[in-house]
């Protein structure tokens, strides 16, 4: 699906300084798969992230995507492109803020050709469980249902894959997992996410790693277990569920003496 082949990418921050941010990256990833990019900041990850998602294009090497050489390609032919095959979600979530949950969400619809617009939305805003907050304001929600509504935009143009770049950033412990758990049932539903993080236990949950450092690849393997979002969540619930009782139970004592 993607194939990258020596790819480098150089910004010339003025006339004497520029910045190699990738160097000689060879990456293969093939449909269905779930893969972390992970690395300190700085290493090249969202540069890389970019090059995938066709948001920026190589200075050396070859990008094929779907066997289609993409790295010579105008500015135009690379939206076309990435609004027909790909999804993306950041770590500030770029929700337009006047706008309702639902009307966010249809945005990436107008510049495609679907007729059934309010369906489609509202399925995907079902898909991330936000069925009931569709006429509600970024404002008016959290910031894990804001990163909910910013996957159903991705979602909603049925892209091949799915890109997020630090998508827990902003995000405290439960909302990140909740994200993760969508993630991981998209991915068994056979959808390939590349996820950009430099967050190691947030990276546990995919299931190939790739390391990279100043902008090169260090390591690239498959985690032999990932962990379940899902689980972990459950477990969250369950330690809420016994802390509350055993409050109660020692109010109860101290009542009763
Ligand atoms: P990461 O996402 O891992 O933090 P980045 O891909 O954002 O890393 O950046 C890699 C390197 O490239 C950094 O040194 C960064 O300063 C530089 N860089 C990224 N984008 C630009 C840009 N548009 N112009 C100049 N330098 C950039
Ligand atoms: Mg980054």
């Amino acid at each position: 699906m993607i194939q990258l082949r020596n790819v480098s990418k150089k910004f010339q921050k003025n006339e004497s300084i520029s910045v190699v941010a990738l160097s000689d990256v060879t990456l293969d990833i093939k449909p269905g798969e779930f893969v972390a990019i992970v690395g300190p900041s700085g290493s090249g990850k969202s540069t890389l992230m970019n090059i995938m998602g066709l948001l920026d294009v190589p200075t050396e090497g070859s990008y094929l995507l779907e066997n289609k050489e993409v790295s010579g390609l105008d500015i135009d032919a690379l939206a076309k492109l990435r609004n027909q095959k790909v999804g993306f979600v950041f770590q500030s979530f770029h929700l337009l803020a006047r706008t309702s949950a639902k009307e966010n969400v249809e945005l990436p619809l107008i510049y495609s050709d679907r007729s059934d617009i309010k369906n489609r939305a509202a399925n995907a805003l079902k898909a991330v469980g936000l069925e009931d907050r569709m006429n509600h304001f970024p404002s008016e929600l959290s910031g894990g249902e804001q990163q909910r509504v910013a996957i159903a935009r991705s979602l909603v143009n049925e892209p091949d894959i799915l890109f997020a770049d630090e998508p827990t950033g902003n995000l405290d412990s439960q909302s990140g997992l909740e994200v993760i758990s969508i993630f991981q049932d998209l991915n068994e539903q056979g959808k390939t996410i590349v996820l950009v993080t430099h967050d190691q236990h947030i990276a546990e949950h995919s299931r190939r790693i790739v390391r990279i450092s100043d902008g090169k690849i260090q390591a690239d393997g498959a985690v032999a277990q990932p962990k379940r979002a899902a689980e972990e969540l459950s477990k969250l619930q369950a330690d809420k569920t016994n802390a509350n009782q055993n409050a109660r139970l020692q109010a109860d004592e101290g009542e009763a003496t």
